[in-house]
């Protein structure tokens, strides 16, 4: 119910990530690092599931594990089935899981940059490759790439 109500807030459609990002450079160039691991496309526009511009431009978050935060809506599907709990709310850090999340109100600055809380893959290099967050994230925000 908490999914479904995020989903009809969005006044865009999030899109599953592009499987192919860590390999396309073209399209998804690092544009930087955080927190130990890189970011791509950040600052470029990029289409929603209709085919207009997303809201933010955040890009890719992490290579091993890639987490497109245009894509996601942080309900925290990911976060609750991680066996290695390498995920961390960007906007409230030291916590993970659903309605951990920093709830942002809209109108607020805070709101027009991030519209949700966004994941954080910050401990990328201990996935143990389950593919759980994969499957469970509502919106295919997440590409898990097997070293
Ligand atoms: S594949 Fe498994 S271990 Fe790796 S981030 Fe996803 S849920 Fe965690
Ligand atoms: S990446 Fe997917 S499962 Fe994880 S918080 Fe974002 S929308 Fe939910």
């Amino acid at each position: 119910m908490i999914l479904l109500v995020k989903l009809e807030s969005l006044d865009y459609k999030p899109k599953p990530i592009e499987q192919n990002f860590a390999n396309d450079e073209a399209n998804y160039p690092v544009t930087g690092e955080h927190n130990n691991h890189k970011v791509r496309a950040e600052g470029k526009e990029r289409m929603d599931a209709d085919g207009k511009p997303y809201p933010t431009k955040f890009g890719i978050h992490g290579t091993i594990v890639g987490v497109d935060w245009e894509a996601c809506i942080a309900d925290g599907a990911c976060m609750d089935v991680c066996p290695v709990s390498l995920f961390e709310w960007e906007l409230n850090p030291g916590q993970s899981g659903t309605d951990n999340d920093k709830k942002l109100e809209k109108g607020t600055p805070e709101y027009e940059k991030y519209i949700t809380d966004k994941c954080d893959p910050i401990r990328e290099a201990e996935c143990i490759f389950c593919m759980a967050c994969e499957s469970v994230c509502p919106t295919l925000a997440i590409k898990v790439n097997p070293e």
